[in-house]
């Protein structure tokens, strides 16, 4: 079972992602973490992928593709998976699904998380991550954290992402409408997408039952 999930950034991919992983015992895997601790080595790629990271661009698909297929992807590709943030243009679906098909296998579901973007942006300045677990938190919508600024797992200090502030955030969303929506067609044609709404009114654990049931009922 490959489950993509889609949406825009900071619209719930990771959180919702997550929890599905746990109460469905598949592994869960973020290209976003993985890109995050590249970007922390005092190497070429590492100064590049920070560079992409902070003008809240991709990191080129050439470099994403290689990183994703050498570094990201488990050894042992029939293992059930989540994956947030992968593949992230049209370009590296194709190149996912040629890959997939080598293997017979394919992308089951691509669950898309439908949200405005003024709800993105009011979740994403609000979001605190754990540097060291990679736990996410949410100062207004969600889980917080139970002792303030403090990760709950692991006890390390939370820090906010340096690509989380509006005007990243803006860079981001508009590197999303350019690149990766295009998906949302693509996984449409190949009748794999499901879509979720997301508002104001909607709990994490509402979309993360209605994503459940998605996979659970085979719809
Ligand atoms: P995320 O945590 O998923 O929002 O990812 C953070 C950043 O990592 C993105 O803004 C991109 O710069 C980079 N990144 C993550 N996944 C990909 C991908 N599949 N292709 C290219 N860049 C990516």
């Amino acid at each position: 079972m490959i489950i993509v999930m889609l949406g825009a950034p900071g619209a719930g991919k990771g959180t919702i992602g997550k929890e599905m992983s746990s109460k469905l015992g598949i592994k869960y895997i973020a290209t976003g973490d993985v890109f995050r601790e590249i970007m922390k080595e005092d190497t070429d790629l590492g100064k590049n992928i920070k560079k992409c990271i902070e003008e809240g661009r991709l990191v080129p698909d050439d470099l994403a593709i290689r990183i994703f297929e050498e570094r990201i992807l488990p050894r042992d590709i029939n293992v059930d998976m989540i994956l947030d943030g992968y593949p992230r243009t049209e370009l590296q679906a194709e190149y996912f699904d040629e890959l997939l098909e080598r293997h017979n296998l394919k992308v089951n579901y691509a669950i898309n998380i439908d949200i405005s973007n003024e709800l993105i942006i009011d979740r994403i300045v609000n979001r605190k991550i754990c540097p060291k677990c990679n736990e996410i938190y949410n100062l207004k919508y969600g889980k917080k954290p139970q002792v303030d600024g403090i990760c709950d797992k692991c006890g390390s200090e939370l820090i906010q992402r340096s690509d989380d502030n509006e005007k990243v955030v803006r860079d981001r969303l508009d590197t999303y409408e350019i690149n990766t929506k295009p998906l949302i067609s693509y996984y449409k044609a190949q009748e794999k997408l499901r879509n979720i709404l997301s508002n104001e009114d909607t709990s994490i654990d509402e979309l993360v039952d209605v994503a459940i049931n998605i996979v659970r009922m085979g719809e």
